[in-house]
């Protein structure tokens, strides 16, 4: 086999385009391949489609295509050009090319790959050889293609959670696909308006679609749900788990203060709390077995962080029910409890939890949490650590949708986009 036939079969060329020649420049690892086409081809109009004879050719263009054997390779071609009666003169798209760039489209779709696989734009730049501007828009291109592509459908169960961008003073809100574990959207700041303008371009079906609707209490999210989600009173869910955080603070603040004081005392006590901090904030049965009988001892002294933790640990029962009436029965008591422990942040949480209960026991109708979009969450801190921050809001939301926007990025050859 000629090596213009093996790269014929290596590239899938099909007639009316073959190989012409193959040049090897070994010194610079490089192989270029130049394609013609019979003279006696029609060509499709790249507007209507209908075939004519060829006009004329654009000037020679270049493609990187997919190494071989470690060589870059480019193919080269003139495109026709066809003159349409109605569309006028227009270049015909070539099998293997994008309408736009430099890229064969399977090599566009081997960098989407790369992009996945390093997780950042420098690493695969690093690996491929190409500049970071052309990485990026190989990123860029194909998230606008897949949201291009997306199908507006119902999502039953939404869950809302704020992420923090560059060191706490700015945020992006993260809309998510609790089922499918996709990031839906992505928007500036935790504002009303962050949630409100997603929900506002969803349609009455999709509206009526959801199910539940997950997030922390965060009342200008709950605000927005309020205005848009038809029954958001009924469906709106408040995380378990930023409940559970809000009860650790809780503790905390307790431990903090008894520390201090113990201190203060001094005496054999006064190192007693040094070091406890994360045995306090771990659910019971997350704490490591070496250390749990060192956990019990202090809960047993009646220390007041002791009291509080207990406080915290008997408040996840309360999703542990599966019937309303048992769930509201349930924090009823734990409330009485709570609210004459004597310990003022426990006091306070209990009156914030007592104040929203309505969308605390609706996990007994809908039990979901923003446990995926913690998932989530931790992927994204990933892909921000990664590229050491992004420099630009909209770069960052562009990595979001491409790494967890679960949308079809691959490129499709001429013209599909
Ligand atoms: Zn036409």
């Amino acid at each position: 086999m000629r090596d213009t036939e093996l790269y014929q079969q290596i590239l899938g060329i099909n007639t009316p385009w073959n190989v012409e020649r193959v040049e090897l420049v070994i010194a610079d690892k490089r192989v270029d391949i130049h394609l013609t086409h019979k003279p006696e081809a029609t060509w499709a109009c790249p507007t209507c489609g209908k075939t004519m004879p060829l006009y004329d050719h654009s000037d020679q263009r270049s493609w990187r295509h997919l190494d071989t054997c470690q060589f870059q390779t480019f193919l080269h071609a003139s495109v026709p050009r066809v003159e349409c009666t109605e569309h006028g003169v227009g270049q015909v798209s070539a099998p293997w090319a994008l309408p736009h760039g430099r890229f064969t489209a399977l090599f566009e779709r081997w960098i989407i790959d790369v992009l996945h696989e390093t997780g950042t734009v420098s690493g695969a730049v690093a690996l491929l050889g190409i500049t970071w501007d052309e990485g990026w828009g190989v990123m860029d291109r194909a998230v606008k293609r897949g949201q291009k592509r997306k199908v507006a459908k119902v999502i039953e169960h939404l869950g809302v959670d704020e992420k923090a961008f560059r060191k706490g003073h700015s945020y992006v809100t993260v809309v998510c696909d609790i089922d499918k574990a996709t990031v839906e959207h992505v928007a500036d700041d935790r504002t009303s308006q962050s949630l409100g303008a997603y929900l506002g371009g969803l349609s009455q079906k999709q509206l009526w679609g959801i199910k539940a609707i997950a997030m922390d209490m965060w009342d200008p999210y709950f605000k927005a749900a309020c205005e848009h989600i038809p029954l958001a009173e009924f469906r709106v869910v408040f995380d378990r788990f930023h409940i559970m955080k809000h009860m650790g603070e809780a503790v905390d603040k307790v431990r903090r203060q008894e520390h201090r004081e113990l201190k203060a005392a001094g005496g054999k006590d006064a190192e007693k709390l040094t070091g406890t901090r994360y045995l306090w904030l771990s659910g019971e049965e997350n704490v490591p077995p070496e250390k749990r009988a060192r956990l019990r001892e202090l809960v047993r002294e009646v220390l007041r962080v002791g009291r509080a933790w207990a406080w915290k640990e008997s408040l996840r029962d309360l999703w542990s029910y599966t019937t309303e009436g048992w769930a509201r029965r349930f924090f009823s008591d734990w409330y009485a409890g709570a609210i004459r422990s004597r310990l003022e942040p426990v006091k306070k949480v209990a009156r914030m939890l007592k104040s929203r209960l309505e969308n605390i026991v609706s996990y007994c109708r809908y039990p979901i949490t923003n446990g995926v979009a913690e998932g989530l969450n931790s992927k994204i801190m990933t892909i921000k650590r990664k590229a050491c921050g992004f420099a630009n809001r909209e770069h960052f939301k562009t990595a979001i949708y491409f790494h967890c926007g679960g949308l079809s990025l691959y490129p499709e050859p001429s013209g599909g986009g």
